[in-house]
């Protein structure tokens, strides 16, 4: 009996499960779903524009994707075309890869300010989530603030910072591109609430900064500690070392000419987004790091910027009979309920790059493949015809890959000024190409 299996999200967690799944069931059938009609998640809506080397990646995914045995059903959405029972019904098991692509609050007054952003939907909108298309955000002052002290923080920080030329051979949307050098940007400060230590940024990432066109990094030197305390060690520990070297270079170069700073500031933590009718500045709260916590000292100060973007964690939506716990759906190990199953960023949380997945994926499916050989279970479900059936009463515009690469072609053959792509920004767009 042919096994069938179902994907919910192309995403790189739900990639890495599909090559799991046919090494483990080399003559399974699997339907990779995903909302958009595109497919990679986060490799397309997350990753920097101007990482587009790292988007490479999709490169291995799209050959899974090419395979008989796997075929791929963009825009539909689980949880809206089809519930997630159905699946349940419909297949021998159902992974769960929806990803966790929404933004924590930070939980103080002033938040809900037009001016403030999460950087699921900051980052969506200059790399051309439909879901952010029209977020327009506020970029019409002089100074932005950036709330977090990661990768994806100084991403946003460094796309605001660099000139035009230095995003021509990025894949930025065109409407944000335009957005963001309209913008009279001199200040871009990135907070964080604990120390260089406890930042979570990757010294790669925090080298860039040393050689943007017309920004300069500016680093206290007085927060840098002389040597990484705390319990890190091997690996992790040496990241820290890098890290500190890097900012303690910042913080000795002195750049005048440039016309835009970009501020570290460690050991503040917000308190107030300021304004009446929108964001005119941020509050923040001196703090002391104890025992790897930041605490409060009572001693705030003001910072006047027209926009807040917020990095400082991501939560799974998952659809309805997944119950949440935390950021992530609730689950052992990966394994969910019945026959479903979570892999990537929706199992254990926004953590880790690309390749991560790869493992945890791969674990989760091995775990599966001991429970679908216990003696009891039956193989042998529907799969996919039935669901076509589905598809169709509900009249729901499937895309398959072939389509998928239509669209990308589309996509080349639109852009301009040295960007390898000009990704549309619309799902209604996307199918246009196609209808
Ligand atoms: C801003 C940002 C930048 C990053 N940059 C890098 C980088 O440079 N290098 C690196 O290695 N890693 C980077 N990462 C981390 C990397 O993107 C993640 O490790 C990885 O994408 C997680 O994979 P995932 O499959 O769990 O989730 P995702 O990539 O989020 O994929 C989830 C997929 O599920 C789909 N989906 C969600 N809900 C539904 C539903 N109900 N029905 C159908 N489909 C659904 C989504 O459309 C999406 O395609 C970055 C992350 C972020 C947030």
């Amino acid at each position: 009996m042919v096994a069938s299996f179902t994907i919910v999200g192309a995403g790189p967690s739900g990639m890495y499960a599909a090559d799991a799944l046919l090494k483990n069931f080399p003559d399974c059938q699997i339907d990779v779903f995903d909302k958009i009609p595109t497919p990679f998640g986060l490799i397309r809506f997350g990753v920097a524009p101007d990482h587009f080397k790292t988007k490479n990646t999709a490169r291995q995914f799209a050959r899974t994707l090419e395979l008989d045995q796997v075929r791929y059903l963009g825009n539909v959405e689980i949880g809206r075309d089809l519930s997630v029972e159905e699946l349940k019904e419909n297949y021998d098991a159902v992974i769960m890869s929806i990803g966790a692509y929404n933004d924590r609050k930070l939980g103080i007054p002033g938040e809900d300010l037009p001016g403030v952003y999460g950087a699921c939907a900051f980052v969506g909108w200059y790399n051309g989530h439909p879901d952010y298309r029209d977020l327009n955000p506020l970029l019409d002052g002089t100074g932005a603030a950036v709330i977090g002290i990661g990768n994806v923080a100084l991403d946003v920080c460094r796309v605001i910072s660099k000139t035009r030329a230095e995003m021509d051979d990025s894949d930025i949307c065109a409407h944000a591109l335009d957005s963001i050098q309209d913008m009279p940007v001199e200040n871009v400060h990135m907070f964080g609430r604990r120390g260089p230590v406890e930042a979570g940024f990757t010294p790669k990432e925090l080298g860039e900064t040393r050689d943007l066109e017309r920004c300069a990094a500016i680093v206290d030197g007085g927060q840098i500690p002389d040597e990484v305390e705390g319990e890190f060690e091997g690996r992790e520990k040496g990241i820290k070392e890098k890290n500190l070297n890097i900012l303690r270079e910042l913080a000795a170069q002195d750049k005048p000419e440039k016309s835009v700073k970009m501020h570290f500031q460690f050991y503040a933590s917000p308190v107030e987004i300021l304004g009446t009718d929108r964001v005119e500045g941020i509050r923040l709260e001196r703090t002391e790091v104890v025992d790897g916590r930041a605490v409060a000292t009572g001693e705030t100060f003001d910072v006047p910027c027209c926009s807040v973007i917020t990095a400082i964690g991501y939560y799974a939506d998952p659809p309805e009979g997944l119950p949440l716990n935390g950021a992530t759906i609730e689950n052992e190990a990966g394994r969910v309920s019945d026959n479903v199953y979570v892999v990537g960023w929706a199992k254990r949380g926004p953590s880790g790059t690309i390749p991560t997945n790869g493992p945890d994926s791969r674990d989760v499916v091995d775990l599966l493949t001991e429970d679908l050989n216990k003696a009891d279970v039956e193989i042998g479900r529907p799969g996919g015809t039935a669901i076509d059936a589905l598809l169709s009463s509900r009249d729901i515009r499937t895309v398959s890959f072939n389509e998928v690469l239509k669209i990308r072609d589309a996509e080349i053959a639109r852009a301009v000024d040295g960007h390898p792509w000009e990704k549309f920004t619309r799902i209604s767009e996307m199918l246009a190409v196609l209808d």
